[in-house]
């Protein structure tokens, strides 16, 4: 699973880096952003919670 967050659509609310820290972390221009875009195996689940519970649908699977 690989995931990326278009910095352009994220509001910067911290949800995601709430439910999946090790996922997710802030940017230099305070946006959100996938600290590896290919999310361990062990975190996929986190990942996806965090995906489905952004609010602007920043965060994108490919
Ligand atoms: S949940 Fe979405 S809007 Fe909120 S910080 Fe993460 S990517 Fe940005």
């Amino acid at each position: 699973m690989k995931v990326y967050v278009e910095p352009e659509l994220c509001i910067a609310c911290g949800a995601c880096i709430s439910l999946a820290p090790e996922v997710y972390g802030w940017d230099d221009g305070e946006k959100a952003k996938a600290i590896n875009r290919e999310v361990a195996k062990d975190q996929e689940n986190a990942a996806k919670e965090a995906l489905e519970s952004c609010p602007t649908e920043a965060i994108k699977e490919e």
